[in-house]
């Protein structure tokens, strides 16, 4: 360690001047050259806000407990700003604050490398920075280029139909017999490679691109049934579709009419909606959801667990499945507040007659609980990651 944290900008956001202190001795006598310090959550904003053009941020030590803005605010709002690089979090709370603050940083999609606890000691630092240094890129984010992709790259994308589908297995737990798929985009960029959806799905959401986007990815999918069926797999397809698709009130026919082209039932479709970003309110919404499931086609709600949706709003939509988030499967075995979340999941889903998926099980462990606790179904590099269209078969073939 030493000679190459000179790639890392820092900022330490505390109120005790002391502890900035300490931290910023710490920092440069483990070799760190980009040292800032504020004070207050708004001015650790107002510093990444500033810096945004030039050197980024990219390692925050965050106190949590804080005059003004906590450091729990602070870390939806830097979560608003889709914050890429690490946190270090810092407090003389008890343990259990301190986790709980960990795992919320994590269903915001932020990356925790370390928790420490005041007094912060430089062994601890030292070992934070070492996390962050060695840090394991996941196996499907690894090819996830730094490129700035614009409305109009993705448009090519379209056009040149260089989207394609990588399809992860769904297992009965009590069998391991694959019963459905999730259909997950990829790009196969032409110079950058197979390019993850979180890189452009959003943009593909803000302009508008997400209707002729999904359009494709129904098509695709649904053709891709009609070729298991074909070959004796009686395996159900599901698809991601976004808040905007379920605003366009032609969303059913166009499903209907990929299902008919394809020869594949109704029933054998599955549209996979966000619970965070469903809007139950909204009449357009409702009604395209509804005249979905009137012609046999699933519902399942997604990473359930990190939404606020009511009972009444669940009992509203006709969904047929529940897949609870990732968040609250990793290490729930381990983590008691995760599994208490997984419970009640499970129990709820149970009340309204829900087919229930555990997401993101990688462990023997997980599946383990998972399987105890009553899950139906297990989505996870434990059973598979997401298969190519051919690797797929592959896999069935020598799995089933
Ligand atoms: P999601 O719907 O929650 O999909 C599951 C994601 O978790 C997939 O990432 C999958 O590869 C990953 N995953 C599955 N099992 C494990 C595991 O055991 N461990 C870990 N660490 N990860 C696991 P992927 O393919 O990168 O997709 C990310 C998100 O992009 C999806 O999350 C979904 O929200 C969105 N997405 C993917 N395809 C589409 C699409 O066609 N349309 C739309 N609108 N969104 C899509
Ligand atoms: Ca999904
Ligand atoms: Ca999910």
């Amino acid at each position: 360690m030493g000679e190459n944290l000179n790639k890392f900008n820092f900022l330490i956001v505390d109120d005790d001047d002391v502890i900035v202190s300490i931290v910023e001795s710490a920092l440069e006598e483990i070799g760190a050259k980009n040292v800032n310090s504020v004070s207050e959550g708004e001015k650790a904003l107002e510093h990444y806000d500033a810096s945004l053009s030039g050197a980024a941020t990219n390692i925050i030590l965050l106190d949590l407990n804080m005059p003004g803005m906590d450091g729990i605010e602070f870390l939806r709002h830097i979560a608003q700003r889709e914050f890429k690089g690490d946190i270090i979090l810092m407090s003389g709370e008890d343990k259990a604050i301190l986790k709980s603050a960990g795992d919320l940083a994590r269903t915001h999609n932020l990356s925790v490398a370390a928790v420490v606890e005041k007094p912060v000691t430089l062994e601890s630092l030292k070992q934070a920075i070492h996390n962050i240094e060695n840090k394991q890129v996941p196996a499907d984010k690894a090819n996830c280029p730094a490129i700035d992709i614009t409305e109009d790259d993705l448009r090519e994308a379209l056009e040149k139909d260089q989207l394609v589908m990588y399809f992860q297995p769904k297992v009965d737990v009590k069998t391991k017999k694959i019963v459905s798929v999730e259909s997950l985009v990829r790009w196969v960029h032409p110079e950058e490679g197979l390019i993850p959806p979180d890189v452009f799905i959003p943009l593909a959401e803000q302009t508008g691109m997400i209707i002729l986007l999904t359009n494709q990815v129904i098509a695709k999918s649904i053709a891709e049934a009609g070729r298991w069926h074909e070959q004796g797999y009686d395996i159900k397809v599901g698809f991601n579709v976004s808040v905007e698709n379920l605003e366009t009130l032609e969303l059913p026919e166009y499903i209907f009419g990929q299902a008919l082209d394809a020869d594949v039932d109704p029933k054998k479709i599955i549209v996979e909606v966000t619970e965070s970003r469903i809007m139950a309110d909204l009449a357009k919404t409702y009604e395209i959801l509804t005249r979905l499931r009137l012609k046999g086609i699933e519902l399942s709600i997604d990473d359930f667990g990190t939404g606020y949706s009511t009972m009444e709003q669940l009992e509203r939509i006709p969904f047929t499945e529940l897949k609870i988030d990732k968040a609250f499967v990793t290490y729930a075995d381990k983590k008691p507040k995760s599994r208490a979340i997984l419970e009640s999941s499970i129990s709820l889903a149970k009340n309204l007659g829900l087919r229930i998926v555990a997401e993101g099980v990688e462990r023997q462990e997980e599946w383990d609980l998972v399987k105890v606790l009553g899950v139906d179904l297990v989505q996870g590099y434990y059973i598979s990651k997401p298969l190519s269209a051919a690797d797929l078969l592959a896999w069935l073939k020598e799995t089933q």
